[in-house]
Protein backbone atom coordinates (compact mmCIF):
# COMPACT_ATOMS: atom_id res chain seq x y z
CA UNK A 1 0.00 0.00 0.00
CA UNK A 2 1.81 3.01 -1.19
CA UNK A 3 1.80 6.25 1.13
CA UNK A 4 -0.28 9.03 0.86
CA UNK A 5 0.68 12.75 0.61
CA UNK A 6 -1.34 15.87 -0.16
CA UNK A 7 -0.25 18.44 -2.67
CA UNK A 8 -1.68 21.50 -1.24
CA UNK A 9 -3.02 22.58 -5.21
CA UNK A 10 -6.22 21.82 -7.54
CA UNK A 11 -4.13 22.15 -10.47
CA UNK A 12 -3.91 18.57 -12.25
CA UNK A 13 -1.12 19.32 -14.55
CA UNK A 14 0.89 20.07 -11.61
CA UNK A 15 -0.55 16.64 -9.63
CA UNK A 16 0.53 14.98 -13.09
CA UNK A 17 4.04 16.16 -13.07
CA UNK A 18 4.65 15.16 -9.26
CA UNK A 19 3.09 12.09 -9.51
CA UNK A 20 5.57 11.34 -12.71
CA UNK A 21 8.48 11.99 -10.97
CA UNK A 22 7.26 9.75 -8.03
CA UNK A 23 6.84 6.85 -10.22
CA UNK A 24 3.89 5.30 -7.69
CA UNK A 25 6.19 5.22 -4.51
CA UNK A 26 3.90 7.59 -2.60
CA UNK A 27 0.02 8.78 -3.71
CA UNK A 28 -0.80 12.17 -3.87
CA UNK A 29 -4.36 13.78 -2.61
CA UNK A 30 -5.49 17.07 -4.26
CA UNK A 31 -7.25 19.33 -2.15
CA UNK A 32 -10.13 18.56 -3.34
CA UNK A 33 -9.58 14.84 -2.50
CA UNK A 34 -9.08 15.40 1.39
CA UNK A 35 -12.21 17.88 1.06
CA UNK A 36 -10.26 21.28 1.16
CA UNK A 37 -12.51 23.46 -0.90
CA UNK A 38 -11.19 26.40 1.38
CA UNK A 39 -9.62 29.51 -0.64
CA UNK A 40 -5.83 29.67 0.90
CA UNK A 41 -4.87 33.33 1.28
CA UNK A 42 -1.47 33.49 -0.24
CA UNK A 43 -0.19 36.42 1.21
CA UNK A 44 2.89 36.16 1.77
CA UNK A 45 6.21 37.94 0.54
CA UNK A 46 7.96 35.35 -0.65
CA UNK A 47 7.60 31.98 -2.57
CA UNK A 48 9.26 30.50 0.39
CA UNK A 49 6.50 32.10 2.74
CA UNK A 50 3.68 31.39 -0.39
CA UNK A 51 4.37 27.47 0.08
CA UNK A 52 4.80 27.26 3.18
CA UNK A 53 1.75 29.00 4.10
CA UNK A 54 -0.56 25.82 1.77
CA UNK A 55 1.32 23.20 3.60
CA UNK A 56 1.11 24.52 6.92
CA UNK A 57 -2.49 25.24 6.30
CA UNK A 58 -3.36 21.10 5.19
CA UNK A 59 -0.81 20.37 8.31
CA UNK A 60 -2.40 22.54 10.36
CA UNK A 61 -6.31 21.15 9.74
CA UNK A 62 -6.03 17.75 8.53
CA UNK A 63 -2.79 16.30 10.25
CA UNK A 64 -1.52 15.32 7.01
CA UNK A 65 2.02 15.30 5.16
CA UNK A 66 1.72 17.46 2.25
CA UNK A 67 3.45 20.41 0.22
CA UNK A 68 2.63 23.31 -1.22
CA UNK A 69 4.87 25.05 -4.08
CA UNK A 70 5.21 28.73 -5.35
CA UNK A 71 6.99 29.63 -8.47
CA UNK A 72 6.93 33.12 -10.48
CA UNK A 73 9.30 35.32 -12.47
CA UNK A 74 12.01 37.52 -11.47
CA UNK A 75 13.50 40.04 -13.59
CA UNK A 76 16.54 42.00 -12.39
CA UNK A 77 16.57 45.50 -13.79
CA UNK A 78 12.55 45.48 -12.39
CA UNK A 79 14.18 44.88 -8.54
CA UNK A 80 13.54 40.93 -9.43
CA UNK A 81 9.17 41.76 -9.84
CA UNK A 82 6.84 40.32 -10.80
CA UNK A 83 8.38 37.81 -7.99
CA UNK A 84 4.94 36.74 -6.05
CA UNK A 85 2.83 39.25 -7.90
CA UNK A 86 3.68 37.13 -11.16
CA UNK A 87 -0.18 35.70 -11.83
CA UNK A 88 -1.59 39.40 -11.25
CA UNK A 89 1.42 41.50 -12.18
CA UNK A 90 -1.26 43.46 -14.96
CA UNK A 91 -4.43 43.24 -11.73
CA UNK A 92 -6.31 40.71 -13.37
CA UNK A 93 -5.42 36.83 -11.91
CA UNK A 94 -4.22 34.63 -14.60
CA UNK A 95 -4.08 37.47 -17.26
CA UNK A 96 -1.03 35.99 -18.93
CA UNK A 97 -1.04 38.60 -21.97
CA UNK A 98 -1.56 41.48 -20.11
CA UNK A 99 1.32 40.45 -17.54
CA UNK A 100 3.54 40.25 -21.00
CA UNK A 101 2.47 43.41 -22.10
CA UNK A 102 3.51 44.92 -18.69
CA UNK A 103 7.20 43.23 -18.47
CA UNK A 104 7.69 44.60 -21.54
CA UNK A 105 6.79 47.77 -21.14
CA UNK A 106 8.52 47.98 -17.77
CA UNK A 107 11.80 47.11 -19.47
CA UNK A 108 11.37 49.11 -22.62
CA UNK A 109 14.79 51.37 -21.52
CA UNK A 110 16.24 48.82 -19.87
CA UNK A 111 20.07 47.35 -21.29
CA UNK A 112 19.81 44.67 -18.18
CA UNK A 113 17.24 42.12 -19.25
CA UNK A 114 18.30 39.29 -17.03
CA UNK A 115 15.40 37.30 -15.35
CA UNK A 116 14.75 33.68 -13.86
CA UNK A 117 12.02 31.73 -13.01
CA UNK A 118 11.42 30.34 -9.54
CA UNK A 119 10.02 27.54 -7.48
CA UNK A 120 9.84 27.24 -4.57
CA UNK A 121 8.10 23.69 -2.49
CA UNK A 122 7.80 23.47 1.44
CA UNK A 123 6.94 19.71 2.62
CA UNK A 124 5.67 19.23 5.81
CA UNK A 125 6.76 15.53 6.04
CA UNK A 126 6.33 13.55 10.17
CA UNK A 127 5.86 17.28 11.57
CA UNK A 128 8.90 18.73 10.21
CA UNK A 129 8.94 21.57 7.10
CA UNK A 130 11.69 20.62 4.30
CA UNK A 131 12.12 23.39 1.53
CA UNK A 132 13.21 22.26 -2.27
CA UNK A 133 14.12 24.82 -4.88
CA UNK A 134 14.34 25.16 -8.82
CA UNK A 135 15.78 28.21 -10.45
CA UNK A 136 16.44 28.98 -14.50
CA UNK A 137 18.19 31.74 -15.48
CA UNK A 138 17.91 33.58 -18.75
CA UNK A 139 16.82 37.19 -20.59
CA UNK A 140 13.85 38.27 -21.49
CA UNK A 141 13.28 38.96 -25.31
CA UNK A 142 12.22 42.40 -26.90
CA UNK A 143 8.99 40.78 -28.40
CA UNK A 144 7.04 37.27 -28.03
CA UNK A 145 7.76 34.08 -29.59
CA UNK A 146 6.71 30.84 -29.85
CA UNK A 147 2.80 29.25 -28.86
CA UNK A 148 3.69 26.87 -26.49
CA UNK A 149 3.61 26.51 -22.62
CA UNK A 150 2.07 29.61 -20.20
CA UNK A 151 2.43 32.99 -18.54
CA UNK A 152 5.82 34.34 -19.36
CA UNK A 153 7.12 31.32 -21.62
CA UNK A 154 6.81 33.49 -25.00
CA UNK A 155 9.40 35.91 -23.64
CA UNK A 156 11.66 34.23 -21.90
CA UNK A 157 14.68 32.74 -23.32
CA UNK A 158 16.88 30.16 -20.87
CA UNK A 159 20.64 30.29 -21.21
CA UNK A 160 22.17 27.88 -23.57
CA UNK A 161 19.33 27.93 -25.69
CA UNK A 162 18.15 30.41 -28.52
CA UNK A 163 14.28 29.84 -28.36
CA UNK A 164 11.96 30.69 -25.84
CA UNK A 165 9.94 28.33 -23.60
CA UNK A 166 7.22 28.89 -25.51
CA UNK A 167 9.12 27.43 -28.09
CA UNK A 168 10.32 24.57 -26.66
CA UNK A 169 7.89 21.41 -26.46
CA UNK A 170 6.71 20.24 -23.25
CA UNK A 171 9.60 17.34 -22.87
CA UNK A 172 12.41 19.72 -23.44
CA UNK A 173 10.85 22.60 -21.17
CA UNK A 174 10.60 19.83 -18.38
CA UNK A 175 14.28 18.88 -18.31
CA UNK A 176 15.55 21.75 -17.45
CA UNK A 177 12.57 24.38 -15.79
CA UNK A 178 12.50 25.39 -12.22
CA UNK A 179 9.40 23.56 -11.37
CA UNK A 180 11.24 20.67 -12.52
CA UNK A 181 14.64 21.02 -11.05
CA UNK A 182 12.55 21.70 -7.53
CA UNK A 183 9.93 18.65 -8.33
CA UNK A 184 13.47 16.13 -8.64
CA UNK A 185 14.83 17.43 -5.23
CA UNK A 186 11.09 16.69 -3.40
CA UNK A 187 11.21 13.38 -5.60
CA UNK A 188 14.46 12.52 -4.26
CA UNK A 189 13.94 13.14 -0.63
CA UNK A 190 10.37 11.33 -0.31
CA UNK A 191 12.06 8.19 -2.08
CA UNK A 192 14.65 7.99 0.50
CA UNK A 193 12.76 9.18 3.33
CA UNK A 194 9.10 7.25 2.20
CA UNK A 195 10.27 3.63 3.14
CA UNK A 196 11.87 4.92 6.26
CA UNK A 197 9.04 6.95 7.78
CA UNK A 198 8.52 6.95 11.44
P1 LIG B 1 2.40 29.15 -9.82
O1 LIG B 1 2.82 29.49 -8.43
O2 LIG B 1 3.10 27.92 -10.34
O3 LIG B 1 0.92 29.06 -9.95
O4 LIG B 1 2.91 30.33 -10.75
C1 LIG B 1 2.50 31.68 -10.56
C2 LIG B 1 2.69 32.49 -11.83
O5 LIG B 1 4.08 32.55 -12.18
C3 LIG B 1 2.00 31.91 -13.06
O6 LIG B 1 0.66 32.34 -13.15
C4 LIG B 1 2.85 32.51 -14.19
O7 LIG B 1 2.48 33.85 -14.43
C5 LIG B 1 4.24 32.49 -13.59
N1 LIG B 1 4.93 31.23 -13.94
C6 LIG B 1 5.26 30.23 -13.08
N2 LIG B 1 5.87 29.22 -13.73
C7 LIG B 1 5.92 29.60 -15.02
C8 LIG B 1 6.43 28.95 -16.19
O8 LIG B 1 6.94 27.81 -16.20
N3 LIG B 1 6.32 29.65 -17.35
C9 LIG B 1 5.76 30.88 -17.42
N4 LIG B 1 5.24 31.51 -16.36
C10 LIG B 1 5.33 30.87 -15.16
Amino acid sequence: MPERLVFATNNLHKIAEVAAKLGGSIGLNTLEDIGCTDDIIENGSTFSENASIKSHYVFEKYGLNCFGDDSGLEVEALNNEPGVFSARYAGKHGDHSANIDKVLNNLKNAENRRARFVTVISLIWNGTEYFFQGTVSGHIRHERSGNGGFGYDPIFEPDGFNRTFAEMSIGDKNKLSHRAQAVERLAAFLQQNASAKA
